[in-house]
């Protein structure tokens, strides 16, 4: 199976007020097609200075970042974006909000017509056909990240990146959110790598866990996943569960032991 995404030898440096940091070290992975691959790691271990750089906002100190082979030079609509905050227009309605990337498209000399109908669709999927016309600030936190979501999809990326999107949203709506975003991506049609520090949430969606240490951010651990898919959430009581969930919690408490010492 080719990777759509391998990161090589990847390093970030900081210039900061009292000196350089290196927020990330020798950081290299593969994300094959149609997987989720799930990062988690402390505060600080440089989970979204790695999504920022996977989205071209910025640029590695050494190493490489390959798209489909190709290196990554700037940001592109052949990556979704979603963080924890919604990023959303506040003044256009949701259906202008995930149509916006249409003006794009059109740009592209895609067809607007086949976007704006794939607007229409991924709404409805997203379910928020009944708030198609309602403002940011009409919607709940957990219906703003469902049209950010659907925003990110419109373009059909190569690979949607995910810094935290479920992480300023109460447990049930998490949950929800969780389950949505399966029933969009976890076919194995999308390719996603999503940051999270809840554990429960990475073994929940992904293939696999990679397990980020802080200071420098380094790959301490890479856990398969090996939970039948599509995941139903009763799946999160299996014992299989809940032994990933370990597996993943123990290399987490050892990235923060070697960070504190
Ligand atoms: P995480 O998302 O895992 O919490 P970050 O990627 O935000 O971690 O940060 C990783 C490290 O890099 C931290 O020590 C942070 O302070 C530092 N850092 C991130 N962005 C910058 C920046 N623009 N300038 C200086 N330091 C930064
Ligand atoms: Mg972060």
């Amino acid at each position: 199976m080719s990777a759509v995404l391998k990161v090589r030898g990847l390093r970030k440096e900081f210039e900061t007020g009292s000196g350089r940091i290196v927020a990330l070290r020798d950081v290299a992975f593969d994300v094959n097609a149609g997987e989720i691959v799930c990062i988690v790691g402390p505060s600080g271990s440089g989970k979204s200075t790695l999504l920022a750089m996977v989205a071209g906002l910025d640029a590695p100190t050494a190493g490489h970042i390959l798209l489909d082979d190709e290196p990554v030079l700037g940001p592109g609509s052949d990556r979704g974006m979603v963080f924890q905050k919604d990023c959303l227009f506040p003044w256009l309605t949701v259906e202008q909000n995930v149509a916006f990337a249409t003006a794009l498209a059109r740009h592209k000399r895609s067809d607007p017509e086949a976007a704006a109908e794939r607007a229409r669709s991924l709404i409805l999927a997203v379910g928020l056909g009944a708030f198609k016309r309602a403002l940011p600030r009409q919607l709940s936190g957990g219906m703003r990240q469902r049209a950010a979501i659907a925003r990110a999809l419109l373009c059909q990326p190569r690979i949607l990146l995910m810094d935290e999107p479920f992480g300023a949203l109460d447990a049930q709506t998490r949950e929800q959110m969780q389950d949505l975003l399966l029933g969009l991506c976890g076919r194995g049609e999308t390719t996603v790598l999503f940051v999270t520090h809840d554990v429960e949430e990475a073994v929940f969606l992904g293939d696999r866990v990679i397990v980020l240490s802080a200071h420098p951010g380094e790959i301490a651990a890479e856990i398969p996943v090996v939970l039948p898919r599509p995941r139903e959430l009763e799946q999160k009581l299996d014992p299989e569960f809940s032994r990933v969930r370990r597996e993943v919690v123990t290399a987490l408490r050892a990235a923060r032991r070697e960070a504190a010492a």
